[in-house]
């Protein structure tokens, strides 16, 4: 079953429809990449799964619950990645993550737990005394995913994680996404508008417009539509 279900979600600004009768699933253990132009709708999207806002029309479903119905606890099952930076600059890594662990409500132990598996599956446990101002874009996104990690979330959004990173950078970023995507089953929606980052095996879901023009597996979608 899926950790993530919308259903016929559509959403206006005004006059302007952002998203035009959406429907798809994400699947635990699985990668599915939301591709899209600017102005696709993705940002929207994430901001209704996250319930920035509400959508007028539709359902949205996080491990088997309605957003609405899970209100703030919606956050328990979901992690996310935002494009604003969410780290304190002046704090170490471990400062940071034992900071959010805190407004999670985790025990200090715990916390600690968690955030080395984090930091570990991502490479980043020799940086963990590290100030953040230190690292470079690549590290600092890292524990930015790491942090969304900490509460071990079955969902995981992820909003252009890779936006101004080098190629070596955004290669190992992929990479890490999807070995944990598979060793700890989490259903993990990806926005991109970079091909390049989507393995043959993943989920695949082409926005364009607002509505969804393409979806399936990867490599059966590139083959259908070139
Ligand atoms: P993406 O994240 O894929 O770039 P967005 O969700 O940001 O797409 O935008 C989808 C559409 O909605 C675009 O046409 C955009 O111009 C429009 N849009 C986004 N935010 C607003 C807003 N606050 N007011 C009016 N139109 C908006
Ligand atoms: P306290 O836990 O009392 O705040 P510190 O955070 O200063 O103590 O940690 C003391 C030492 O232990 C530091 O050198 C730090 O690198 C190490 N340490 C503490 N917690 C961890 C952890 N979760 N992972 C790695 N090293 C840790």
């Amino acid at each position: 079953e899926p950790v993530l279900s919308v259903q016929d979600v559509s959403y206006w600004y005004g006059e302007k429809r952002a998203l035009d009768d959406v429907s798809f699933d994400v699947y635990p253990g699985k990668v599915t990449a939301l591709l899209g132009p600017n102005g696709a709708g993705k940002s929207t999207l994430f901001s209704l799964i996250t319930r920035l806002f509400d959508a007028p029309t539709g359902r949205i479903e996080i491990d088997g619950r309605s957003a609405a119905e899970q209100g703030f606890k919606a956050l328990g099952p979901l992690g996310v990645v935002f494009q604003q930076p969410t780290l304190d600059l002046d704090l170490t890594v471990k400062q940071n993550l034992r900071y959010f662990a805190s407004l999670r409500g985790l025990k200090r132990k715990e916390a600690d737990e968690r955030m080395n598996r984090a930091l570990d599956a991502l490479d980043m446990k020799e940086r963990i005394t590290e100030k953040v101002r230190s690292l470079n874009g690549g590290h600092r996104r890292r524990v930015e995913i790491a942090r969304a990690l900490l509460h071990s979330p079955k969902l995981l959004l992820l909003d252009e994680p890779t936006i101004g990173l080098d190629d070596p950078t955004r290669a190992a970023i992929v990479r890490h996404i999807h070995a944990l995507a598979s060793t700890d089953n989490i259903g993990v929606l990806w926005a991109t508008h970079l091909f390049d980052e989507i393995k043959p095996e993943d989920d695949l879901l082409v926005l364009d417009r607002g509505r969804i023009v393409a979806r399936g597996e990867a490599k059966t979608v590139v083959a259908e539509t070139g």
